[in-house]
């Protein structure tokens, strides 16, 4: 958004009629929200900035005019006004021709997801546990940053991203890569209904370190298990947007990223393998 001749970066999501949002990368608590309304061919808006501290308020009315520009004007109660524009990050609006892609992914990890719900054969004398694969969190320390992320997080962990779409079968669950990652929007976490957004969504995350319980010994010992305990799934290094940050990577190298492509954070119907290798 671009008032006073200053461009801010917003996060804005929209559910209906309704959207939302903050300021990516300033430091800047204020959250926004507000109300599109159609009608006789145009589209107007509304949406009002507010602080944690109540101590601050900015009220904007603009008009869609064009595809992704809204322009319109803004008063705030410290008694500054002006025009504002906002506008939709240029290569967002490019990515617009892969939506079908990722709309596309998100359908095939969400059938994946609820098939493994009903397993066609389970052994019965050895029932599936419904969170086997399930890698838990302390919610402690939440909030803290720690020197690299958890490629296996949750849209919990405050600031966490989606990196990866749990694509594959119940029986070869793969994760296809995104090509940058994606705030863990309402709409996105919505689309995963009726399944846990874990089934089918990669989240990246800060490790929470000594408030995990795979953290030990200084290390994620899930990480050591998954190199030890699972099959390389590919020798090509995934092309993934984390790996600078990722935990597994800087502890466990390429031998992680081989087997990467195959972790569900939750999965109701692991193979005996994943199973094993992610809950022993
Ligand atoms: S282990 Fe490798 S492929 Fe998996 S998230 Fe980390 S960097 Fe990406």
């Amino acid at each position: 958004m671009t008032r006073l001749s200053r461009a801010y970066p917003l996060c804005l999501s929209q559910i209906g009629n309704e959207w939302s949002g903050y300021y990516t990368d300033v430091n800047n608590t204020s959250q926004f929200s507000g109300t599109i309304v159609s009608g006789r061919g145009i589209t107007l808006v509304n949406f009002l900035q507010t602080t944690t501290s109540n101590d601050y308020y900015a009220v904007h009315a603009g008009k869609l005019v064009r595809s992704h520009t809204i322009k319109g004007h803004w008063y705030d109660t410290a008694g500054n006004s002006g025009a504002f524009t906002l506008e939709r990050d240029p290569i967002l609006a490019q990515s617009d021709l892969t939506q079908s892609n990722l709309t596309q992914s998100i359908d095939n990890a969400r059938e994946r997801a609820i098939a493994s719900h009903f397993p066609i054969s389970v052994d019965p004398t050895t029932p599936v546990p419904p969170t086997a694969g399930v890698i838990t969190v302390d919610d402690a320390n939440q909030n803290g940053r720690t020197a690299f992320d958890c490629p296996s997080s949750t849209s919990d962990i405050s600031g966490s991203e989606i990196f990866g779409i749990v694509e594959g079968t119940v029986q070869e669950p793969r994760v296809t890569y995104l090509e940058r990652s994606r705030p863990a929007t309402p709409e996105l976490l919505v689309a995963a209904n009726p399944v846990e957004p874990t089934e089918i969504f990669r989240f990246v995350g800060s490790c929470l370190e000594t408030g995990c319980q795979q953290f030990d010994n200084g290390q994620c010992q899930l990480a050591k298990r998954i190199v030890q305990g699972l099959p390389v799934v590919t020798q090509t290094l995934p092309s993934c947007v984390i790996r600078h940050r990722c935990r597994w990577w800087h502890q466990e190298g390429e031998a992680a990223c081989r087997r990467c492509l195959q972790i569900a954070r939750t999965h109701y119907a692991p193979s005996a393998i994943l199973r094993r290798s992610l809950t022993d």
